[in-house]
């Protein structure tokens, strides 16, 4: 189940959002590396490379996403004891490439929807999640999307700008 959380013009910056609900993530939980299968993109993979793993270590090769018939990538590896992902810490429960970590880390519980030139916010209400609607949480406000997401947003926003004659003259006044 998903439910739709915030929206963000990827011109103007401007957010709308559902005030009711929080989230904040809770430290060392790690559930979401136990319970959930993460796609890796290409950039991914490279980005983890460089840190001097080989993808053979991190790359399940035998489980595959798709989106319709678009091949998305392979699935990150789980630790054949633990049965969590190949980087989380099993004592600690932290991850070890934290700040390399595959993009739809970085998301989770968050799905981002491109629909023209606004980027959509839906949470994943996975019921393992004890970061969603948390009590300390924080709203999904404009400062908490672009606080967490800013390279992602900017990402989309630059390319709604190049790809629309009509935001580059809004952008060069
Ligand atoms: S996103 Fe949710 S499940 Fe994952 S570590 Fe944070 S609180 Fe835990």
């Amino acid at each position: 189940m998903k439910r739709w959380v915030a929206t963000i013009d990827l011109v103007t910056l401007e957010v709308e959002s559902d005030p009711t609900f929080k989230f904040k993530c809770v430290e060392n939980c790690g559930l979401c590396c136990e319970r959930l299968e993460i796609p890796l993109r290409g950039e991914d993979i490279e980005r983890i490379e460089e840190l001097g793993y080989n993808a053979w270590e991190f790359v399940d090769y035998e489980k595959l996403f798709y989106r319709g018939d678009k091949f998305l990538g392979y699935a990150i590896k789980k630790n054949p004891v633990t049965d969590a992902c190949v980087f989380l810490d099993p004592e600690t429960k932290k991850c070890k490439i934290y700040n390399h970590r595959p993009l739809a880390c970085r998301l989770y519980p968050f799905i981002f929807v491109k629909h023209g030139d606004k980027m959509e916010i839906y949470v994943k209400e996975d019921s393992f999640c004890p970061g969603i609607n948390h009590p300390e949480g924080e709203p999904i406000t404009r400062e908490f999307i672009l606080r967490e997401y800013g390279d992602v947003i900017e990402e989309y926003r630059q390319k709604v700008i190049h790809e629309s004659p009509k935001h580059r003259v809004k952008v060069s006044v």
